[in-house]
């Protein structure tokens, strides 16, 4: 980037609205083709083509191709009416414009298709994987060289392969509460030792002198479960009902999913109220973590939220963090902390660098610096990360709680330096397409603030230019703060207004909006159940009255990096202005 402003990396990294690009892009594809071709022809010298020329001219041969034309052709055709996701004027999800070097390296890797199961089948593409996670864990704050993880078909598998990993570890500290209760008629105070760390685990494996491997046995996962209940209630006088998960009420749902797709059942999810900024409310987590301890319900992970799927907005990841260390420092509780950072895991590359950005908060950038400090992180390369679908991925801080195996024999069994992923993926067969446009983005723009940061920033400030200019242009746009990122979410309604009359309002812009062609954008609707503090406080701005139970939001994902340009700004804040000054008189809409 010698040269280049950073903040023009947007122009270099990305093929351009109007494929301004092209040429370079088009000679790149090439040359990636031209070394397949050549690999083929190189590698096996004395192997005999399978085709002559004569048989390529013959009439089947030709048919083969034209049918395979066609098809093509279909396609493309079909394509044309794909949603244009690049033009800076969709604004609608958690997707845009790819960048370059992850449009290159995709395509380089795929035309080689390894599989990331197992190094037999990817060389080269397991590799890439190490080396890519140790970037991303380099940006996120991690230790790279203690740091574990992997690439995952998304945010929603990464979440679940941190549960998985939790559930693992705390199933091994409770089979050692069990064991210790029925051989040696010891009663440990369960909710101390559900969070008893590593430590304290082999101290009592050595005291009471316990064969690891016979703890399957007194293990719900590996035994059965509701025999394991019965077990516990017996051994420890209690009715015993099971872990439980502290989600907060921003979540994504891919958490009760979660809840499901393990056993812990629906019950077992407790959600952690918000406060009126609609983040996580840590006197709410203190209240849940006390409950749990009450009523002898292990905790068996925390989560935090670095960029709610809704709103955009950072949980006070810090201030968790904070909650668990006293409770560590206090009681020697070790309570896994998830950040599910699926959206703003990028944003640590604003924290990077040799001129680390300040456009996010006081409070966003304390939250982010200590992710350092959690057991794991779900991270999407496919959203900030500018990457094609589908590419997730999950690190934990170091190989412990990577870890989803240790009792011996048969059961999933695998040393952590064996480098096959098979055994630690819940996935099987994975594609090394994600990892090596995450490489190869992280190798060439830069996970830090002169890079990739640079992008993200600019996006950020266009979010915020955007608001400010709806904000002088039309009162009545009601916009739903904080906004630490660059989603920017509103309703319509004139001061006074029932929350029904304005969430009616925002319904019909929104409609103006599905039938305009110009703009993308999307809704979400926030529930007065879960979002009582913020949804208050939203009404409470333009002294509303709460006579629904839910908020209608237009909302609109600033991340394209074209918002850059000042240009491409100008003319469509304009636009947006004029459109919604033309569409958005709430009472001529609500009527
Ligand atoms: C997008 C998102 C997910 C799920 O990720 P997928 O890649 O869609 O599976 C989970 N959590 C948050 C906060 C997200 O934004």
């Amino acid at each position: 980037m010698a040269g280049a402003k950073k903040t023009d990396a947007y122009k270099a990294f990305f093929l351009g609205p109007k494929a301004e690009n092209e040429a370079w892009v088009r000679a790149e594809f090439q040359a990636v083709l031209e070394h397949w071709f050549q690999w083929r022809k190189h590698l096996f010298p004395d192997d005999q083509p399978v085709s002559t020329l004569a048989e390529r001219r013959a009439p089947a041969y030709l048919m083969a191709r034209e049918a395979m034309t066609q098809g093509l052709d279909e396609l493309k055709e079909m394509l044309t009416d794909e949603v244009p996701k690049y033009t800076p004027r969709y604004i609608g999800h958690m997707v845009s414009e790819l960048s370059l070097p992850a449009l290159l390296g995709h395509f380089a890797i795929l035309l080689h298709n390894p599989n990331n199961t197992s190094r037999d089948a990817a060389r080269v593409g397991s590799r890439i994987e190490t080396e890519v996670i140790a970037m991303l864990a380099e940006m996120l704050g991690y230790d790279p060289d203690r740091a574990h993880g992997h690439i995952t078909g998304g945010g929603t598998v990464a979440n679940f392969e941190a549960v998985w990993r939790a559930r693992f570890r705390q199933d091994h500290w409770l089979s050692l509460a069990l064991y210790i209760a029925e051989i040696h008629k010891v009663r440990l105070d369960l909710f101390d030792a559900a969070h008893m760390g590593w430590a304290r685990f082999r101290q009592l494996v050595k005291d009471y002198n316990v064969p690891v491997d016979n703890l399957r046995g007194f293990s719900a996962v590996a035994s059965n479960p509701y025999g394991f209940g019965e077990r516990m209630n017996a051994a420890f006088g209690i009715a015993y009902r099971g872990p439980v998960m502290l989600v907060p009420e921003n979540k994504h749902f891919s958490w009760t999913k979660a809840t499901n797709i393990f056993g812990f059942g629906e019950e077992s999810f407790w959600p952690v109220a918000l406060d009126a900024m609609g983040k996580l409310d840590v006197a709410s987590l203190q209240d849940r973590l006390n409950e749990a301890r009450a009523c002898n319900r292990p905790v068996t992970m925390v989560v935090s939220v670095a960029g709610t799927t809704e709103t955009g907005e950072i949980d006070p990841i810090d201030q968790v963090q904070g909650i668990l260390n006293a409770a560590h420092n206090r009681h020697g509780w070790d309570i896994w902390h998830h950040v599910d950072a699926a959206y703003g895991g990028f944003l640590c590359s604003l924290l990077r660098g040799r001129s680390p950005s300040n456009v996010l908060s006081v409070s966003s950038m304390a939250a982010l610096s200590t992710l350092t400090d959690v057991h794991s992180i779900t991270i999407d390369p496919h959203k900030l990360g500018y990457v094609p679908y589908s590419c997730g991925a999950l690190l934990t801080r170091d190989a412990e709680t990577y870890a989803v195996s240790g009792f011996k024999a048969p059961y999933l069994e695998r040393r952590l330096d064996v480098p096959d992923k098979w055994s630690t993926t819940l996935e099987g067969s994975r594609s090394a397409a994600g990892a090596a446009a995450t490489w190869l983005t992280g190798k060439t723009l830069g996970f830090h603030a002169d890079g990739l940061g640079a992008v993200i920033a600019e996006t950020i400030k266009a979010c915020r230019d955007v608001r400010t200019h709806l904000a002088e242009a039309l009162p009545d746009v009601r916009f739903f703060s904080p906004a630490d990122t660059n989603i920017l979410c509103f309703s319509l309604a004139r001061a006074g207004d029932g929350l029904k009359a304005a969430n009616a309002a925002t319904e019909a812009l929104f409609e103006r909006f599905v039938a305009c062609p110009d703009f993308s954008v999307s809704k979400t609707t926030l529930g007065l159940k879960s979002h009582d503090k913020v949804i208050q406080r939203h009404v409470g701005s333009y002294r509303g009255r709460l006579d629904d139970d839910r908020l209608v939001l237009i909302r609109m994902v600033f991340m394209n990096p074209f918002w850059a340009d000042q240009k491409v700004r100008e003319t469509l804040t304009e636009e947006l202005v004029r459109f919604l000054g033309e569409t958005a008189e709430p009472h001529s809409l609500a009527s």
